[in-house]
Formats: structure tokens, sequence, C-alpha cells
């Protein structure tokens, strides 16, 4: 070999390493920096990400940009989503696919939602295990970015009774089986991380320590429990009660009725709707003051019709419903609801309209709660090493307006408008 070519093949060996040592770097090490207004502290503060967490969090003396001055919280954890935007999680088969979940992920991303869990409610053994496996199969697109950690089974083993049963199909109201929900979390990918169920149908306290052993969430909810029932289910292993306040008949006795047992242990957690119809505004505000902010969870339950146009719809079931322009959706004529069609945005504002509690309370409830309730560490919190889900929103007059969505660290969403 002469001096040139080996002069030539070293400096080729060294282009080679250089090339090695940035080239991936440079791919890999993404960073972005921000600045706004601290969702808990008021303060203008510089985050930084790289790598899809949060790098740092520094208070600096004032925005570059103040009169665009955006708070900035970790993302909205919904722990109950039926389907959104047309997608429905619940009963369309058809909306199963990469592209349904796809869809319903990135308008929850408008709505700052970053982390939730699809919502299967009562049905069938068969649609249950065929629905879980179509949701398992498409959770793990790297698109959806980690938004999708597990799924909540809403049923079927909740009271059979009309009024605690809610809009659950009584068919298939069923006892707890243990050996049915390991075939349906198998088929989740085992990835169910709650089961709401009623804790004093038969065989109940025996399934909710399976659960515990097995580190399944189990709510309580579309029940009837008394005292007795409900506080050996929380010694069981019940962490939280499901909407409290709903999936609960109209008629029930002053004294023994299933709110005081709930209201009244304080192991138990509770998740509420808080959209403006589901609960008055006294009943937000005695939950929260009995449970307190460390023990609430702001859910919102929505369903398919979440995001659509004001106007009547046909269900899945052929029943003519209504969303007016107020975002209740409910049967015209009868005058009761549906379910939920506001996204946790309004929950969260709604909260701190009727209780007072502050901003970084209420996303407190709307975000760092539920990450804890299932150990999901990563994120929930604007914090370095945390997962860099992160929202940008203005705040007026109880109105949240999400302008940017950061889902482990990619620009997700940006508000044009
Ligand atoms: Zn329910």
């Amino acid at each position: 070999m002469s001096k040139n070519n080996r002069f030539f093949i070293s400096c080729l060996q060294k282009l080679s390493f250089i090339s090695i040592l940035f080239f991936p770097v440079s791919v890999l090490f993404s960073q972005q920096t921000i600045e706004a207004i601290h969702f808990a502290t008021g303060k203008p503060v510089q985050v930084k990400i790289e790598n899809g967490e949060i790098a740092s969090v520094m208070e600096i003396q004032k925005l570059k940009n103040a009169d665009k001055a955006f708070f900035i919280a970790p993302g909205f954890f919904d722990n109950q989503v039926n389907g959104f935007a047309g997608v429905s999680f619940a009963f369309g088969e058809s909306d199963l696919t990469p592209e349904g979940i796809e869809k319903a992920t990135r308008e929850l991303w408008k709505f700052g939602v970053t982390t939730y869990l699809p919502t299967l409610t009562t049905n069938s053994r068969e649609v249950l295990e065929k629905n879980f496996s179509l949701l398992a199969k498409a959770v793990n697109d790297p698109q959806l970015l980690g938004s999708i950690p597990g799924f909540h089974l809403e049923g079927p083993y909740i009271n059979p009774a009309d009024g605690f049963r809610g809009a659950h199909p009584k068919q298939f109201v069923r006892l707890p089986d243990w050996d049915e929900f390991q075939a349906l979390n198998k088929a989740a990918g085992g990835k169910i991380l709650q089961v709401t169920l009623a804790p004093e149908v038969e065989g109940a306290q025996e399934f909710i320590k399976k659960c515990r052993e097995n580190s399944v969430i189990v709510a309580a909810g579309h029940h009837n429990a008394n005292r007795e029932q409900l506080d050996e289910a929380v010694q069981n292993g019940v962490r939280i009660a499901t909407h409290l306040g709903n999936g609960c008949a109209n008629l029930i006795n002053r004294h023994n009725n299933p709110l005081w047992p709930q209201l009244s242990n304080d192991s138990l957690w509770i998740s509420i709707i808080c959209d403006g119809f589901h609960l008055l505004p006294e009943e937000i505000r005695v939950f929260y003051k009995t449970k307190g902010v460390a023990k609430t969870i702001i859910t919102s339950d929505v369903t398919s019709y979440a995001a659509l146009p004001p106007g009547v719809y046909k269900t899945q079931t052929g029943e003519t419903i209504e969303l007016t322009k107020e975002g209740k959706l409910h049967y015209p004529e009868q005058q009761v609801l549906y379910g939920s069609a506001s996204p946790i945005t309004k929950g969260v504002g709604n909260m701190m309209k009727v209780t007072g509690c502050s901003l970084a309370d209420a996303i407190q409830m709307a975000s760092t709660n539920p990450a804890k309730l299932y150990n999901l560490n990563d994120r929930g919190a604007l914090e370095v090493g945390k997962r860099a889900d992160l929202i940008l929103f203005t705040l007026d007059d109880f109105v949240i307006d999400i302008q940017k969505t950061f889902v482990n660290g990619e620009l997700v969403y940006q508000n044009n408008k």
C-alpha cells in the first residue's frame, strides 16, 4: 500500500469514526426549549426537553414573549374514555382499527389529554375479548407515543338493578368471574389497569383480592354496597370509587345508601365527572371537601360524541340522542343524560369554578393523581426526568384553551387560530 493510500484510508477511518460519534447523536439528541408560566408557582419558567424527557425546569426573570404568556403543566391523564370524536371503544368494533384509535388519540391531544385509558363497558365475553385484542394490537403503534398505557374495564360485574346499572345492558351484567377476567386481560395483552365492579355482588370480595394480588386497580362503581360491604372491599383492595354520584339510582334511602360509606371511608379515592351536567355544583363541592385534592381524580367518561358538532344522532343501538351546543348529551324526550361529551378540559375548569380550588390543585387531580394511582411514575408532573407530556394553555374565566401539546417531547398539537 502506498503512503498516499494509507493516508487516504486513515482519513476515511477518522471520518467514519467522527460520523459514528456525531451522526447518531445528532439524530437522537432532539432538544427543545419552552418558556411559559408554571401552573403551580405562577412564575415564568424555561423548560428544556431532551430525548422525550424534561431535562430542566428553571425559573427565569421574565418571558421573552410576554404578550403570549401561556401556562405550562403536565398533560391530562383521563382514566375513563369510552370513545372520542366519532370513534367508539365501547361498542364500535369497526372503529377499533389502528386508524380509528389514532384518530381518537390525535383529537384527545387537542384537548391536552396526553395519557388515557380506553374504557370498555358491560358486554358479552365475546365482544369484550375481541375488542380488547383489537385495542391491544393497536396501542403499541409508535405513532401513539405511549399515550395509552392500558385499559379500564367498567362492568360487567356490576349491580344489575335499574338505576345502579346506568346505561349498561342488563343482559350482559354478570357475577365476577376470575377465569373470564384472566381471559379478557390476556386478550388485552395484560394491560387492563382498572376494573370497576359492585362490591356487594356474590364473589366480588374474592375477586377484588385476586385483582390486588395481580396489581389490577379495583374501583367500586354502579353499585349499591352498604358500609360493611364497602369497608370490606376497601380492606380487600378497592382503591377508588368510579364517577361518584353517578351510576346510582335516583331514589335512595336517606340513611342507607352507597354515597355515605364511600364518602366516609378515608382510604377510598374518588373519580368525578365535572362536566356541569353529571353532578350539581354542591355535590362536587361536598365530594371535594370530604376527599381533598390528594384523593380526587377528575375524569371525563367521554363517549364517541365528544368533539362532534351539536345535533341529533342515532346511537349504535338505534336510540335518538341529542348533543346540545352547551355540550349536554341526552335523550331529548326524557331529559335523561345519555353520557358525557365534554373533554376533560371542561371538567378541570369547572372544578376550579365550583370549588374555588387553585389551578395547581386542579392539575393534580387531572394529571398527577391518576399517574400515581396506576403507578405510572414516568408522567404526571412537571419535573426533571419525567416524560415530556406537556400542555401550554390559556385560562380565561375558567375556560382552559389548549395552545400546544407535547407528547414524549414531540409537538403533536398547535392551535393556529
Ligand atoms: Zn359508568
